[in-house]
């Protein structure tokens, strides 16, 4: 089987099992954080596996910007830039600063460690390969323009609710607390819409299915995953604000 040939196979995979992500996670939700629970095997620290799941995605994208035969061009320097620059912090920014001590499924962490592979293989390998470059010209185009606007306000927005999250606990607690204040008066989870807008940017920004691949997947991860918060602060927290929506302020 040629490169091309692989290429094709795993996007239409990657694009095909998205909408099964999403309605499976409606029913078992992901167990890790506040649903960690056994019977999903052996575990390692969760700090080690958050590192452990997403390091490999800004490496292997550096290696493939690295050897793809079209990165020379400005565009191609803007793409690394938008890609280290949320990877750089997710994988080892985030993990340290994280205020909770518990433990990760292996297994979660290795699925994490498998879609990350893949993604930043699908994007890097189309960007600065297979989609034989993208010209300066494009750094100019409407696509590019109001995708990196999307990707910059849904990074600024993930970065912000991580960080409010991660303030509501002192150093060494590990109990759960009502976040409140800016988006967080609107939905439960202002850092999963925040992720979906920064990758739903990223898919304007580059056009391309590989692009889109990787913001259907954010939101099949994490819509479900953001319901399944909203139901446990509802069950949790008698007092929590009845206005409060899981994911889209005023509507879901
Ligand atoms: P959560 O919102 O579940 O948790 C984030 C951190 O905040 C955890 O350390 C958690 O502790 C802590 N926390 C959450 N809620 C509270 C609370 N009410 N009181 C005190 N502490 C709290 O996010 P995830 O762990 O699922 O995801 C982390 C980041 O990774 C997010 O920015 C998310 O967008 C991103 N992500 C992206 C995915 C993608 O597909 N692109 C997939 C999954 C995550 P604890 O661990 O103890 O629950």
């Amino acid at each position: 089987m040629t490169e091309a040939r692989f290429f094709e196979v795993l996007l239409w995979i990657w694009l095909a099992s998205a909408p099964v992500i999403f309605f499976s996670l409606f029913f078992i939700a992901a167990p890790y954080g506040r649903y960690r629970r056994g019977g999903w095997g052996p575990e390692l620290d969760n700090r080690v596996g958050w590192v452990l799941m997403e390091a490999p995605s800004p490496v292997l994208f550096a290696v493939l910007f690295w050897l793809g035969p079209h990165n020379g061009i400005a565009t191609a320097w803007a793409f690394l830039a938008m890609w280290l620059g949320h990877y750089i912090h997710r994988s080892f920014i985030f993990p340290l600063r994280m205020r909770s001590g518990g433990g990760m499924p292996l297994s979660i962490a290795l699925f994490g460690l498998l879609f990350n592979l893949g993604n930043a293989y699908l994007n890097a390998r189309w960007l600065f390969h297979f989609s034989g470059g993208y010209a300066e010209a494009w750094l100019l185009a409407p696509q590019f323009v109001a995708g990196v606007a999307v990707f910059g306000v849904g990074f600024g927005i993930n970065r912000w609710a991580d960080h409010v999250l991660r303030s509501l606990r002192a150093p060494g607690e590990t109990g759960y607390k009502i976040p409140r204040g800016g988006l967080y008066r609107f939905v439960s989870s202002p850092n999963y819409l925040g992720e979906i807008v920064e990758w739903c940017g990223w898919a304007i920004a580059t056009w391309s299915l590989p692009g889109l691949a990787f913001a259907l997947w954010t939101f099949a991860n994490l819509a479900p995953r953001a319901r399944a918060h909203h139901r446990w602060y509802h069950e949790s927290f008698p007092e929590y604000p009845s206005e409060r929506r899981a994911l889209i302020p005023k509507l879901w």
